[in-house]
């Protein structure tokens, strides 16, 4: 769970979506919820439509005013609807993330959301550094609250996953052992009779592309030279 990274959500109408909001956080390794003046929190019906993510409502905070929901945080990103009179620089939802991780490594950082009907005021964007858009049809941008908080959550999940070391490096096959590879399936497929070298057509070229896709790693090309071994052995025993 990243405990950093607040999502703070202004005077939110319908408790409904403050439980979605949870319930969005949750599935994205979000826990830290900040409610800025909620209409109605808690509220059953935040904690049913949370369906499990109990816990974020639990530990939601509850603010009386915007800068007391930030108080702390080195990095504000607001989120915007819609284009504003005044250029704002917009980020793009993978920006967003990319920075709120990378400042979430030394402190605290928050991204708020506006209300339902009339998302930000003028003087809570003052309060942002700087503003993320979800790109989004023209005619009609404004998406759920707990929708847009599910996007810009994947994303933040994202971020930190490329942050993190690969969990596995594959050992592939070499080409030495992929030619190997490719010189006992000939000889076994010729044994087998599937193969006539009077009249190959394109079959080893064709296999050489499918087994070269696969990038197979040393296990799986042992299991293959296995399973051939296992093929010559039968065709043997037959004879
Ligand atoms: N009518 C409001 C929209 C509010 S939607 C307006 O024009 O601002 C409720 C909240 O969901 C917004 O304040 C914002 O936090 C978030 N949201 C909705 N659509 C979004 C989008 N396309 N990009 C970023 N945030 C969005």
């Amino acid at each position: 769970m990243k405990k950093n990274i607040r999502i703070v959500l202004i005077n939110t109408s319908h408790p409904g979506n403050i439980g979605a909001v949870a319930r969005a956080m949750k599935v994205m390794h979000l826990s830290s919820l900040y409610l800025v003046e909620p209409k109605s929190f808690p509220c059953a019906e935040a904690t049913a439509r949370a369906s499990g993510a109990d816990d974020v409502l639990a530990s939601a905070v509850v603010c009386k005013s915007l800068p007391e929901a930030l108080a702390g945080c080195r990095l504000v990103i607001g989120t915007s609807a819609r284009s504003r009179s005044i250029a704002w620089p917009l980020l793009t939802p993978r920006e967003c993330a990319e920075k709120l991780t990378g400042e979430s490594a030394h402190g605290d950082v928050a991204l708020v959301f506006g209300r339902e009907h009339s998302g930000m005021t003028n003087e809570e964007l003052e309060c942002c550094h700087e503003l993320v858009n979800i790109p989004s049809n023209p005619e009609y941008s404004s998406l759920n609250l707990a929708a847009a908080v599910q996007i810009l959550a994947y994303e933040l999940m994202l971020a930190q996953g490329a942050t993190q070391p690969e969990a596995e490096v594959r050992e592939l096959a070499t080409a030495d052992e992929m030619e190997s590879f490719y010189t006992h399936l000939e000889t076994t497929l010729t044994e087998l009779q599937f193969l006539d070298a009077n009249h190959p057509r394109k079959l080893m070229r064709r296999l050489r592309r499918l087994f070269n896709r696969a990038e197979p790693d040393k296990t799986e090309m042992n299991i293959l030279r296995g399973i051939l071994s296992a093929a010559q052995g039968r065709k043997l025993k037959q004879k």
